[in-house]
């Protein structure tokens, strides 16, 4: 059929919650249900919730139009694997945003995010490919996001920040805003622990916990 096809790639904890959204976003612009498809390279044959689900390859030979797939994988480098062959094979980076999230002035977003409900974002910031923002978390005024950063559920992320590539903030964390011109920084691949209340930079690789958040050292 010459019409485009759309998948939820990871058919896993997450893309059962994306799957959803994906469907009510796809509804809401009058695609027809059955060109909505899980993908995921273990559970191949299966349907989950009701679903289909392919292998990558069963869906790039799939007869259609375009191909738009969301990565509904939490970790990163995963992501950013599959992200690389999706673009080798012409497959788009589909976005998907809840109903009910909120997006102010001057924001801008990369291909493949995935919004959950409940998210906001304020003004003037910008956020690069495949973000993951999980249920209730924000996004607050003049913060700077790279690609492939993951939020769980409920972060706090207030105003003048930095967030670095791959940087993954546990649920709850809540990250102190920065100032004008002295942002604060989130390091590439940090992680931030659930709960954390982050009050200074995080070096890149750091994993940092607690109330103040402090660096947790590698067990040896
Ligand atoms: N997966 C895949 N191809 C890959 C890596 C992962 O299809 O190259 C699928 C994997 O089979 C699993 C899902 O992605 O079904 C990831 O699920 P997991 O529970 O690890 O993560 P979550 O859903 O919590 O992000």
């Amino acid at each position: 059929m010459n019409s485009p096809l759309f998948a939820v790639y990871g058919a896993s904890g997450y893309g059962r919650e994306v799957m959803p959204l994906a469907r009510e976003q796809l509804r809401r612009q009058g695609v027809a249900p059955e060109r909505l498809m899980f993908v995921d390279d273990a559970a191949v044959g299966s349907t989950v919730n009701g679903q289909r689900v392919l292998s990558y390859a069963d869906f790039v030979a799939e007869p259609a139009s375009a191909r738009h797939v969301v990565l509904a994988i939490a970790n990163s480098p995963v992501r950013e694997h599959l992200a690389a062959r999706c673009a080798a094979d012409g497959v788009r980076a589909w976005t998907v945003v809840a109903g009910n999230v909120v997006v102010m002035d001057a924001v801008e977003i990369g291909d493949g995010a995935v919004l959950s409900p409940f998210v906001t974002i304020t003004s003037n910031i910008r956020i690069g490919r495949h973000f993951h923002a999980n249920l209730y978390s924000y996004v607050a005024h003049d913060c700077v996001i790279g690609d492939f950063v993951t939020f769980a559920p409920g972060v706090k992320c207030n105003g003048n920040i930095i967030i670095e590539d791959h940087a993954y903030i546990g649920t709850g964390a809540v990250i102190k805003q920065g100032k004008p011109g002295q942002p604060l920084v989130i390091g590439r691949g940090a992680v931030v622990g659930m709960g954390a209340v982050v009050t200074k930079s995080v070096p890149a690789g750091a994993t940092v916990v607690g109330n103040p958040a402090r660096v947790m050292e590698k067990a040896v």
